[in-house]
């Protein structure tokens, strides 16, 4: 449920900020649909009172005694008042439909702090550790994968195309070792773990606030049906209370979920994209959030303060940044990023993102919870009293190929070996160090 009312009554503060995120949503557009669906809907309501007046006045004149040509043409008039009624409910649903579609683009609003401004203008909230100081000449992470035989690009290129990959041998175990640490340091924390279906429809994708269509699209459909690979467990888990109540008592929910992830990375000509960096399938592990609307700040500083622990426990030199308004995407109100240093790359690295959606999707998902509820219902069942939308929030706890990239180039040794961290190692079976075949 998008309030278009809220647009319309603030569209100041719309095309702001619509202007500071640099999003193309068409606004003017939006108005004019929401001003003719309010029109349409009133001359609905004429009609429907006119052909309540008709219908009572054509069955009067039934009760009577009529020829049957008379009673013929009062059986016509009547058809056509609902004919009229029926083409003026297609008319309105259309305009539904297309208004909704607009309105689906305008941007979620934003966080009153997050610096306004193109990529460079984003803010370093926190820095930890340094560069690590090599002695000698390093490689990077595609060099390390192939000289230790545990990542084949090549093989993946023919079988699949570019920014494919195989993991072999103790890259497997890492990337494993890597998605039951995370999911385990999160549950630590509280978060209830999941694994979530990998397809889902395209209504829930574009609920979610990602296109899946049109020629830029990041998501890949499937031929025939009405369903996409997801690009992230953000999705799935967003969709997982969608159309319901939720009890206020079991806020917040915390989820971490496990999933793979699709991207088509249309557009991304020109980033950086080396090896494990920019990849069509990627394992990751979400942290996903639904809670009261006043506590959504607080658990946007939890998840970021999660994924500072997590990175700085594997010795990691990064940055969290406050990402800046033309860097936000349409759900957020407010992301923070972590990019960590990648010596081999040469350069730091996006490695996870968290981001608050506030009520961007929920709206979208219907989904809302009652104060003072404590046990969860189906949209509409004893829904009486004020109902709220919760704000929902993601986090990556550990995006596998980049995560691979930092402790491949990060802990490697001057042989050409690479240490595992200590935190991992009791994932990986204890393995110490990747060593020569
Ligand atoms: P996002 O959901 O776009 O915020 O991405 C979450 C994290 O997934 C990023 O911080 C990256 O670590 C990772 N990631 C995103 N896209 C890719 C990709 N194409 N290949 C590898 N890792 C990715």
């Amino acid at each position: 449920a998008i309030d278009f009312k809220w647009i319309r009554d603030n569209k100041d503060a719309v095309a702001a900020n619509i202007r500071a995120r640099n999003s193309n949503a068409n606004l003017q557009l939006v108005l004019e649909l929401y001003d003719n669906m309010l029109n349409l809907q009133k001359v609905r309501l004429q009609e429907v009172e006119r052909l309540r007046a008709e219908r009572n006045v054509v069955a009067n004149k039934m009760k009577a005694k009529l020829e049957s040509s008379e009673r013929q043409k009062l059986i016509e008039e009547g058809k056509n008042l609902k004919d009229v009624l029926v083409s003026l409910e297609e008319d309105l649903l259309k305009l539904t439909d297309e208004l909704q579609q607009e309105a689906q683009c305008v941007p979620n609003m934003t966080h009153p702090d997050a610096p306004v401004g193109g990529e460079d203008c984003s803010t370093v909230r926190k820095v930890v550790g340094k560069p690590r100081e090599f002695g000698f000449a390093i490689k990077d992470h595609v060099q390390l994968g192939k000289d230790l035989d545990i990542i084949d690009f090549d093989a993946a290129s023919e079988v699949s195309g570019s920014k494919f990959y195989y993991l072999k041998n103790e890259a497997v175990l890492l990337e494993m070792g890597l998605v039951n640490w995370a999911v385990s340091e999160a549950m630590k924390r509280g978060f209830t773990p999941l694994t979530t279906p990998e397809i889902v429809r395209s209504s829930i994708v574009e609920k979610c606030g990602f296109q899946p269509r049109g020629n830029n699209t990041q998501v890949y459909s499937i031929v025939g049906s009405d369903q996409c690979l997801i690009g992230t467990a953000e999705i799935p888990v967003g969709g997982i209370h969608m159309d319901s109540i939720l009890a206020e008592a079991s806020l917040p929910l915390k989820y971490v979920a496990f999933s793979h992830c699709f991207r088509t990375e249309a557009g991304a000509a020109g980033t950086a994209t080396r090896g494990l960096y920019r990849v069509h399938q990627f394992s990751k592990v979400e942290m996903f959030v639904l809670c009261r609307p006043e506590e959504s700040d607080s658990f946007h500083e939890e998840l970021i303060s999660i994924e500072e622990d997590l990175f700085s426990s594997l010795g990691l030199h990064f940055n969290t940044l406050d990402m800046a308004t033309e860097d936000l995407g349409a759900p957020a109100y407010r992301k923070f990023d972590v990019e960590a240093w990648m010596p081999g790359l040469g350069r730091y690295g996006e490695i996870s993102s968290a981001s608050n959606c506030t009520d961007y999707q929920s709206r979208r998902l219907g989904i809302r919870y009652r104060p003072g509820l404590s046990t969860p219902s189906k949209k509409g069942k004893g829904s009486s009293g004020v109902t709220q939308f919760v704000h929902t929030l993601n986090a990556t706890a550990c995006a596998v190929p980049r995560m691979l990239v930092c402790l491949l180039e990060n802990y490697q040794q001057e042989d050409g070996t690479v240490i595992v961290p200590e935190p991992l190692r009791p994932f990986v079976g204890g393995l110490e160090v990747i060593d020569y075949k």
